[in-house]
């Protein structure tokens, strides 16, 4: 029996498939991750109506819009021809078209070409419409059952040096840290963050997410390694990495590696400090070179007084 609510809902949802098309706008929309039922009705109904899709791989979203119904023209915007494709999608909105900006899959602009594009019609004055659905990142955090604040990192470098810097500097960060990783250097990340952020903190391993194989595994970042080498296919497919917050007792010893520290600088020698901090506070004290970082701001801060 239909109630007065659903008959809002419906008039609602009509209103929505009947939405009339801006021209002169770029509708941005997010795609399905992997499982094609992953997009809405609003992004189905302005993909059939805009002019043109400026999407990452024609042949890739072609895929998407014939199982669908979708007969709008593509055409390519990527992220070796994303400035001269912004130049043609800004010469239709100013023609009086509205065009549609699509990534491989999820969200554009997040960790893929897209961003480029928006604030250039943007700066050109004319109008940018988001539709809302897939990103992987917010996919695994949605299961992941982890408390906010969040912070997206996306890929990190992939040269181990570089990595390792990266890392280096996310170590004081007190929110769960959003990663993506290509499978190739999944486990090697996996080994990077338990350098850097000891074996304590829970990681959660969000692969394939929406496709066949889906796993959502949760353990601790001392036994991600294992947990990965023990089935070659836990290490195929696309990966999100959440690395949960550093518990209360987890953050103290950084809290009080800056108080110890602070408290050596005033009679000695920085390197003299670091290393006296670093067995002070033990496993658990930030690496040497943020404390060498700390040192530098301690020092800075205590000259300014
Ligand atoms: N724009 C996309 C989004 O909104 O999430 C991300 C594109 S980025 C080029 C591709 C990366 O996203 C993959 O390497 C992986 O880290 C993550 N990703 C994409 N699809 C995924 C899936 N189905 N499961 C897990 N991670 C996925």
């Amino acid at each position: 029996m239909s109630t007065a609510v659903d008959g809002q809902k419906k008039r609602r949802t009509q209103k929505a498939l009947k939405e009339e098309l801006i021209r002169n706008a770029l509708y941005v929309v997010a795609t399905p991750l992997g499982n094609l039922g992953d997009i809405t009705l609003r992004a189905i109904h302005i993909l059939k109506t805009v002019d043109a899709i400026a999407c990452e791989d024609t042949r890739a979203t072609a895929r998407l819009t014939e199982a669908h119904g979708i007969r709008t023209r593509l055409f390519a915007l990527h992220q070796h021809n994303e400035r001269d494709a912004a130049g043609q999608v800004i010469g239709l909105l100013r023609a009086g078209k509205a065009v549609a900006l699509l990534s491989d899959a999820g969200t554009p602009g997040i960790s893929d070409p897209g961003s480029f594009t928006v604030r250039a019609v943007r700066e050109a004055g004319l109008t940018v419409i988001p539709l809302p659905g897939a990103c992987a990142a917010t996919v695994a955090l949605s299961a992941a059952g982890m408390p906010g604040p969040f912070r997206f990192i996306g890929f990190l470098p992939e040269k181990s040096k570089a990595r390792a810097t990266a890392l280096e500097q996310l170590h004081g960060a007190h929110e769960t840290l959003v990663f993506y990783e290509a499978p190739h250097r999944i486990l090697s990340m996996v080994e990077a963050l338990h350098q850097a952020f000891g074996a304590k903190r829970e990681v959660v391993i969000a692969r394939e997410l929406t496709k066949l194989f889906e796993t959502i595994h949760h353990c601790l970042l001392g036994e991600a390694q294992a947990w990965l080498e023990a089935d070659a296919n836990r290490q195929r497919g696309e990966f999100v990495v959440l690395l949960g917050a550093p518990s209360a007792s987890q953050r103290m010893p950084e809290e009080s590696g800056e108080r110890v520290l602070g408290l050596l600088l005033a009679h000695l020698p920085v390197k003299i400090a670091i290393s006296l901090t670093q067995q002070i506070v033990g496993a658990n004290a930030p690496s040497r070179n943020a404390l060498y970082d700390l040192a530098l701001t301690l020092k800075t801060e205590a000259q300014a007084d």
